[in-house]
């Protein structure tokens, strides 16, 4: 029997065929995967795990494809750092990092989502796929696209850092620049993706898509020694990501692979856009749309998909929520990269910064085991924090030169 059972509808239940479809035509609720968990205990091991490729690919038998890995197969397995010196700062016992910064192949935790869409967009016939993009999900899709030898378009709110733009047009997809923010694209790409026969990943095979979080959830145990974590301090954008999150830990404990989960789930978002985070810490379990005005450009939407699943995760583990500034987005950047040599961009800072927050405040205590989603790479934000980083020592090409700077007392820059 096939290891996916349905679509399901989070709402009211009805089921659906495993097809290019997200939402229910009866009560208009978001589609997920269902899957024969009977069928899949049967076969999934730890040590069939371990013995797996070391990519995501590994928990293939709880991913929503039918065949193998045809597109993103070196996706996820990134490092589980231990981050010693940032603990020693924070006051924690055991602080792990979850570095997607150096994921294959675009740098960010979108090339998880990314395999799996494209994935299941070739088995369901697509030649064509598409995504509506905070600006990592265009990169991933662009770049699998051209290996995989797929048409593709993708749509970018107009003001994305140079590198994120740059880093669609080398693939050659068509790069579609919305005059707009996040929601204006997503709002538009929903009326294409009703037009034409194309994959949007985010759109008709979002139910796909979404499963390839979990496999952050599935590596945050295994590389724990099969361990769930007491605390995860996630990234938010749509709340996707944390949602699955909390569903791969539960699926790992139902199948037995994990004894335990008591893990909080955690959500960090920016000031600037902040609508799941806001709702939470104003005890509301529904969010208010935003407009967005953050340097976290890759968390800028406003009116986010999952807001509502979020709140229902982080409630649901006891978790908390909370939100930085971009001064403080900023800090936990440059605390991150001081520290443990790591340079992630806007959202590892208010990754970063929430987990400061959360660890002054309590919520996270000195003896938690404690793991924080570090979602893409700095080097795609330079805007970010070019002006906070001082400038190099300069001198001339001469000992003498080199000597004057650094003997006779002149107090050199180069360090912030
Ligand atoms: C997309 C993204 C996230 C989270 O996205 P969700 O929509 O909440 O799943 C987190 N970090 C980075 C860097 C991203 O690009």
């Amino acid at each position: 029997m096939a290891k996916m059972k349905a679509l399901v509808c989070r709402e009211c239940g009805k089921e659906y065929p495993t097809k290019a479809i997200h939402v229910c035509d009866m009560c208009f609720g978001p589609l997920e995967v269902k899957y024969n968990y009977e069928e899949i205990k049967k076969t999934i091991s730890r040590r069939k795990i371990e013995d797996g490729p070391l990519s995501m690919w590994r928990y293939i038998d709880l991913l929503p494809v039918e065949g193998a890995a045809t597109v993103g197969p070196h996706a996820g397995f990134t490092p589980m750092v231990r981050a010693r010196n940032l603990a020693a700062y924070l006051g924690l016992d055991e602080l792990y990092l979850k570095n997607d910064t150096v994921n294959h192949p675009t740098l960010s935790f979108k090339d998880r989502v990314v395999a799996v869409a494209l994935t299941r967009a070739r088995e369901l016939g697509f030649e064509t796929v598409a995504c509506a993009s905070t600006g990592n999900l265009a990169n991933s899709v662009a770049a699998h696209a051209a290996a995989a030898g797929m048409q593709c378009y993708v749509f970018i709110p107009g003001d994305l850092e140079a590198a994120k733009v740059l880093g669609n047009l080398i693939y050659r997809p068509t790069v579609v620049e919305v005059e707009g923010n996040y929601d204006d694209v997503n709002r538009l790409c929903s009326e294409i993706a009703a037009e034409h026969h194309w994959a949007f990943v985010n759109i008709n095979i979002r139910p796909y898509y979404a499963e390839g979080s979990k496999t952050l959830a599935y590596e945050t145990v295994e590389q724990l020694g099969w361990r769930a974590p007491d605390q995860v301090v996630v990234p938010m954008a749509s709340g996707s990501l944390l949602t699955k999150i909390w569903k791969g830990l539960n699926e790992l404990r139902a199948l037995g692979l994990v004894s335990e989960v008591r893990t909080r789930i955690n959500g960090a978002q920016a000031e600037g856009c902040s609508p799941i985070a806001a709702a939470y810490m104003e005890g509301r379990d529904f969010f208010r749309p935003v407009k967005p005005k953050t340097i976290a450009k890759s968390l800028a939407i406003g009116n986010p998909a999952d807001g509502y699943y979020a709140l229902k995760a982080t409630a649901e583990s006891r978790g908390a929520m909370d939100m930085v500034s971009d001064d403080e987005v900023v800090e936990g950047i440059k605390l991150l990269a001081q520290t443990e040599g790591i340079f992630a961009e806007t959202a590892g800072g208010v990754t970063i910064g929430v987990l400061r927050k959360l660890v002054k405040q309590g919520i996270i205590k000195k003896s938690d085991v404690t793991v924080a989603y570090i979602t893409g790479n700095g080097l795609k934000t330079q805007e970010a924090v070019i002006d906070a980083v001082g400038r190099p020592v300069r001198i001339q090409p001469s000992l003498v030169s080199f000597e004057r700077t650094f003997k006779m007392g002149t107090t050199g820059g180069g360090i912030t």
